[in-house]
């Protein structure tokens, strides 16, 4: 059953979670519990510190020892101290040039995920202008991009230029990133757990940047962001509402965007004759954005 939480004790934890914060640690786990599906814990461990909050009492009965049970004894967080706990260091910035360089340097030089080892020779941040209405995101970035350090820059990048131009604006008025900042070995898709470990500094950009409509290029883009899993045929031709996952944006005006998915360019070079299809999807985009344009998509 919830209880409201002691103002004095919400102080306390509230100071905590700043003081954490201010120490550089924002990503807080939530423990699982294999005993009792219901509880929920949030724990901070820091060195031998720990503060956990659940929703449970300890069971009559219940062997405990005496962290875990200081720690139970506390009642429930409300949901202020969640987003407490989710604040992110750049939700304190309003500069968004500022907010994703703090992004890029909490990236740092990344070996969170096996990528970083299978030789990249450079994290692919993103690119583009940190307001725009449009954002695309593809999977991750190829040889060319690797080598550049900038998303879609190689042969598909020429095409989405295209694509961007046939919809009457450029590629700097849109920001352009990718679902794993490293290049995958051969260009093979990236892993789940990959797409798993990055995404979460992409939702980052996308809560600072607030686009009006996200492209994902592809299904592992569309999968990842929507979180579900599905064809492209099933994906294209509708309108996702989408929030970040994880991740609030600091202006309260802004809850999420809209989403829709189309097929990626380099797809596009190898079946050209499904550039009419993607056509449709960027038009529909268009008709959300009020754009008006030329006719015709031209490679
Ligand atoms: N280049 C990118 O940056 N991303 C892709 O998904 C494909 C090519």
């Amino acid at each position: 059953m919830p209880h409201t939480l002691d103002p004095e004790l919400r102080r306390a934890l509230s100071a905590r979670i700043r003081f954490y914060n201010e120490m550089g640690i924002y990503d807080f786990y939530r423990r699982p519990s294999s005993d009792r599906a219901e509880e929920i814990v949030t724990a901070v461990a820091v060195d031998d510190l720990e503060i956990a909050v659940s929703t449970n009492q300890p069971e009559s009965g219940e062997e405990m020892s005496p962290r875990k049970a200081a720690a139970v004894a506390t009642p429930v967080v409300e949901a202020d101290i969640f987003e407490a706990i989710a604040l992110k260091p750049e939700q304190s910035v309003s500069d968004p040039v500022k907010a994703l360089k703090i992004i890029r340097e909490d990236l740092g030089d990344c070996t969170r995920c096996v990528l970083h080892k299978q030789g990249r020779k450079q994290i692919v941040f993103g690119v583009g202008n940190p307001k725009a209405e449009l954002m695309f995101v593809g999977e991750g970035p190829g040889a060319d991009e690797d080598e550049k350090g900038e998303p879609f820059v190689g042969r598909a990048g020429q095409l989405l230029n295209n694509m961007i131009k046939a919809m009457g604006i450029t590629r700097e008025s849109v920001y352009i990133a990718n679902i794993v900042k490293c290049r995958p070995p051969g260009n093979r898709q990236p892993e789940r757990d990959e797409c798993a470990t990055c995404s979460p500094f992409l939702m980052r950009q996308i809560a600072v940047v607030k686009p009006k409509v996200i492209v994902a290029l592809g299904a592992t883009a569309a999968k990842t962001l929507l979180a579900m899993n599905a064809s492209m045929i099933q994906l294209r031709g509708r309108f996702y509402e989408f929030r970040p996952a994880g991740v609030r944006s600091n202006d309260p005006d802004w809850d999420g965007c809209k989403l829709a998915v189309t097929y990626p360019p380099a797809f596009l070079l190898r079946d050209p004759r499904q550039k009419g299809e993607a056509w449709k999807d960027l038009q529909m985009v268009m008709k959300e954005l009020g754009l008006k344009t030329p006719a015709k998509a031209s490679e």
